[in-house]
């Protein structure tokens, strides 16, 4: 027969972990959850990388120094995590060429400020299409990036922050910082914290029943009753509610087969809502060839090819004398990446640091390439909701079907995207969950009453 419990949470990532030490908090003692990999973690993940530790999957506590306090910050400050700031802001006047020559700081000033005029005429556009308002005449759309220093300017802006462009709740709320984790015991050491206050730890390893590891979720078979979950080695379990926290890339994906199928709101606002894939590189060196003083941590890449290689960084701030680069890739270009041998890759990317660095540059000991969109347990890095996403897209995104509640960073209308809107939607999930625990109790002590 199958176990039975009143909660289900099925995912292990930092939104599965909140949720479940809430519950817990509230006396909801009888939880599982399910984990599909052999670990917790998801989306935050450290890889022992040459001796040291690397973030294969969030690297960052952005959003720190405003008027509100990101809870993420408050939380690695508690547990003593390691952290180091980060200033992008250098990137955009280190820009270099193909053949190694550094674009004047003036002219790399002046097409960033285009790029950034440009990306907000064309939001503004967007906005008046949107709302049907024919200007006349109409607006033109500003010259699309065509040089290799537009295009490198184009991807940073786009593919990373738009944050001069239109406000983001996380650099509004929480501040304009970002502290890059350094700590040998990983990101991942917030969530063991957070484990360890409800379930049972032995010498730093969780060793409680409640916690499965390798139970991947195929089936959700649901009613007003409860649910039915079903894993890929055979087991089932039975529960009052479901807590789903898999990413929306998982969701849009066929992993999860629902029974029966979720209403068409449901899967309309999943299949809306885009994804972005994200890879950061990591290649160790014999020897540092890269300038290393103040305003060099980040460098661009200026290549014909938009997202080539475009975005570096050293790790001599965070780890000096790690000799160790970081070069990050987004969408298409991880698509590709993902999909050749990792030595196709180190070929490609130390044929952009020998035209940086010329030729001389020694070749990497090793490499590491994180491979998101291929893992079926994530098929994404995060969401990324179309600009003008409304109110109602997530409504829709983070509303319960009968028992089955909704949870992880893409449900966070603030802060989807991030770490910190990961924790916050386990807590509000949990929440949610438990108002409607309440209201069943009422409920059927109601029935009682009048039987
Ligand atoms: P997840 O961490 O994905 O948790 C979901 C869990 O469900 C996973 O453990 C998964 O294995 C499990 N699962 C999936 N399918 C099943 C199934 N069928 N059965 C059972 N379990 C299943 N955020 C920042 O704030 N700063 C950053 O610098 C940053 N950089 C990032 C860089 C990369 C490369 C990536 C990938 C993400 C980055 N993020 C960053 C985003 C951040 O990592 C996520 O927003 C956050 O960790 C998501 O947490 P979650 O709990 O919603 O999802």
């Amino acid at each position: 027969s199958s176990p039975s419990c009143s909660v289900v949470i099925v995912g292990a990532g930092i939104s599965g972990i909140a949720a479940a030490k809430e519950l817990a908090k509230s006396g909801i003692e009888d939880m599982v959850i399910l984990e599909a990999s052999d670990r917790i973690g998801g989306r935050i993940r450290k890889e022992d990388f040459g001796g040291l530790t690397v973030e294969m999957g969030a690297g960052w506590i952005q959003g720190v120094g405003g008027r509100e306090s990101n809870p993420v910050w408050e939380l690695a400050n508690r547990s003593g995590l390691r952290t180091c700031f980060s200033d992008y802001s250098n990137a955009r006047y280190n820009i270099y060429d193909q053949s190694g020559n550094k674009y004047p700081s003036g002219l790399a000033a002046d097409s960033y400020n285009k790029a950034v005029k440009s990306a907000i005429q064309e939001l503004r556009n967007q906005e008046a299409k949107l709302h049907g308002v024919s200007t006349v005449p109409s607006p033109e759309s500003p010259p699309s990036p065509k040089t290799p220093i537009e295009l490198a300017i184009d991807f940073i802006l786009h593919d990373f922050e738009m944050a001069e462009v239109e406000p983001i709740s996380t650099y509004t709320d929480f501040g304009e910082r970002e502290f890059l984790v350094a700590d040998e015991r990983g990101y991942e050491f917030l969530l063991f914290k957070m484990a360890e206050s409800f379930l049972f730890t032995l010498e730093g390893k969780i060793v409680d029943a409640r916690l499965q590891l390798n139970k991947v979720v195929r089936e959700l078979q649901y009613s007003r009753d409860g649910v039915t979950v079903k894993t890929e080695d055979g087991c089932a379990y039975n529960a009052n509610y479901v807590v789903l926290s898999v990413s929306v890339g998982v969701l849009q994906s066929d992993l999860i087969c629902f029974r029966p199928q979720l209403p068409k709101w449901k899967t309309e606002a999943i299949m809306k809502c885009d994804v972005i894939v994200y890879t950061k590189i990591f290649l160790k060196f014999p020897w540092k060839f890269w300038p290393c003083g103040p305003g060099s941590e980040f460098f661009l890449y200026a290549h014909e090819r938009r997202g080539y290689y475009t975005f570096w960084q050293h790790m001599e701030n965070a780890y000096p004398g790690s000799n160790i680069l970081v070069v990050t890739l987004t969408n298409e270009e991880s698509k590709r990446v993902e999909a050749q041998s990792d030595k196709e890759t180190l070929r490609e990317a130390m044929g952009v640091l020998r035209d940086m660095f010329g030729l001389e540059v020694p070749t990497a000991d090793r490499i590491l390439v994180p491979r998101w969109w291929n893992n079926r347990f994530q098929r994404c890095s995060y969401s990324n909701y179309p600009i003008f996403a409304t109110h109602q897209d997530f409504e829709h995104i983070k509303a319960p079907v009968g028992p089955i509640f909704f949870t992880g960073e893409h449900t966070n209308e603030r802060f989807n995207g991030y770490v910190h809107g990961g924790y916050l939607s386990g807590l509000e999930t949990s929440k949610a969950l438990l108002e409607e625990m309440k209201k069943g109790q009422k409920e059927s002590s109601l029935v009682e009453a009048q039987t």
